[in-house]
């Protein structure tokens, strides 16, 4: 499906063709978004929102016009709901920062799950440390899905924010994000998903979820790095304090003291990445043509077809037959001893098949699983079964040769 429009998928390596199963780390990218960096910086790369003079204006609109493909991309209702970022985890930091210092206070309580990635752990501890606050987390059944029961026991009077990952970046399993949505709802708490690895691979609607933030990178969906969103529903941002300082987000500076532009650059201290963004968009209008449906159907396909072929090899599946997004970890077992993940992936690799091997920065998830890591492959849009097969051939080759 479409490999002919990402150049980097016809590159050897090890004088092999090119496998690139580690998607969910970060996805190639097609020519248009190579050309759209390249027709920024040829033809209109200009700081903007400031300059009075034609190239400035130019790139001031291409940045607005990005901001607009986010808000309809994600379904938003304004694109001041857009804050444009680094990526997730910037844009959960500047949630931390910001929504906790408005909305935090000593002994209030954050939920997070068990399965999340560290992005989505570590900025709400340090903002629990600074605010005396305590960051509480969704424990996982046997089968690594979400004990929703346990949640239910988990909000309380107490509760300020609820975080989750809509995808797992270590399992691909689809966590039940509206249920978690409407039982914090219900106790008047909102709710911040993780996106990084649903956006790049299922129709996600922010109006619909009816989620009140929602953090994603650029990287992840075909775009570039360095670009990333933060969306958040209009009457939370505006009782949030920027987290940053600087141009842009300001509307007056004095001596007596400064006050803030509005919504979204208030968040947006210092020279966006205009560039980026326009490059971001351009990933956007690609995906949509392809079309989210047809994405979301061919992954899936892929995933399933490769599922069942490792569990028939032998190989365990973390979170098998669970729905899942693109994303599969598995270990190889000789008896009861592991096969050390890194082996495999090395393996692989020797053979021409990019895999992510280890803890996928997600400690507290793999030290419940009970290893020292998995191998993982995640796909995108360009994958098809002849690269699921040459990541078969290549894993049986390395499993004979370590066993
Ligand atoms: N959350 C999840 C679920 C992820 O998979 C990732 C990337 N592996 C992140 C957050 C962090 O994304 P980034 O490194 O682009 O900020």
């Amino acid at each position: 499906m479409n490999k002919q429009d990402f150049p980097i998928l016809n590159e050897q390596v090890h004088g092999r063709p090119l496998v690139y199963l580690d998607n969910a780390a970060t996805s190639q990218k097609p020519q248009p978004v190579l050309d759209a960096i390249i027709e920024a910086y040829t033809h209109w790369n200009s700081n903007i929102h400031r300059g009075v003079h034609h190239l400035s204006q130019v790139a001031t609109a291409k940045h607005e016009e990005a901001r607009q493909a986010v808000a309809t991309f994600i379904g938003a209702k304004s694109s001041d709901e857009i804050v444009f970022t680094k990526g997730t985890t910037d844009a959960i930091n500047a949630l931390a920062f910001s929504f906790g210092e408005a909305c935090l206070h000593e002994g209030d309580e954050i939920i997070v799950s068990g399965l999340e990635h560290h992005s989505n752990i570590v900025p709400w501890q340090m903002l629990c440390e600074r605010k005396k606050a305590i960051l509480r987390h969704i424990p996982l059944r046997e089968d690594l899905s979400l004990d929703i029961e346990a949640f239910k026991g988990l909000l309380s009077d107490r509760t300020k924010l609820v975080s989750v990952a809509h995808v797992s970046n270590v399992l691909g399993t689809i966590q039940p994000i509206e249920e978690i949505i409407r039982l914090a709802h219900e106790k008047n708490v909102p709710v911040c998903i993780d996106g990084a690895q649903s956006v790049p691979h299922m129709r996600v609607n922010v109006q619909a979820l009816d989620c009140d933030f929602l953090a994603f990178s650029g990287h992840k969906l075909y775009g570039p790095t360095g670009i990333g969103v933060l969306y958040g529903k209009r009457e939370w941002l505006d009782t949030m304090p920027p987290h940053e300082g600087g141009g842009e987000m300001i509307n007056h500076v004095r001596w007596s003291g400064t006050t803030y532009n509005d919504l979204p650059y208030k968040f947006e201290a210092g020279t966006p990445n205009f560039v980026g963004s326009w490059a971001l968009k351009t990933a956007i209008d690609y995906m949509q043509t392809v079309g989210l449906d047809a994405i979301e159907e061919h992954e899936k396909e892929l995933t399933q077809y490769c599922e069942q072929h490792l569990l028939a090899l032998g190989c365990k599946v973390y979170g098998a037959g669970q729905p899942k997004a693109g994303v599969i970890s598995f270990n190889v077992f000789n008896g009861e001893q592991l096969v050390h993940p890194f082996d495999i992936g090395t393996l692989l690799d020797q053979q021409g098949v990019a895999v992510r091997t280890g803890h996928h920065c997600a400690e507290p998830l793999i030290d419940t699983m009970g290893v020292p890591g998995t191998v993982r492959v995640s796909f995108g849009l360009y994958n098809d079964q002849a690269d699921v097969d040459a990541f078969l051939a290549a894993l049986q080759k390395a499993i004979m040769l370590l066993s």
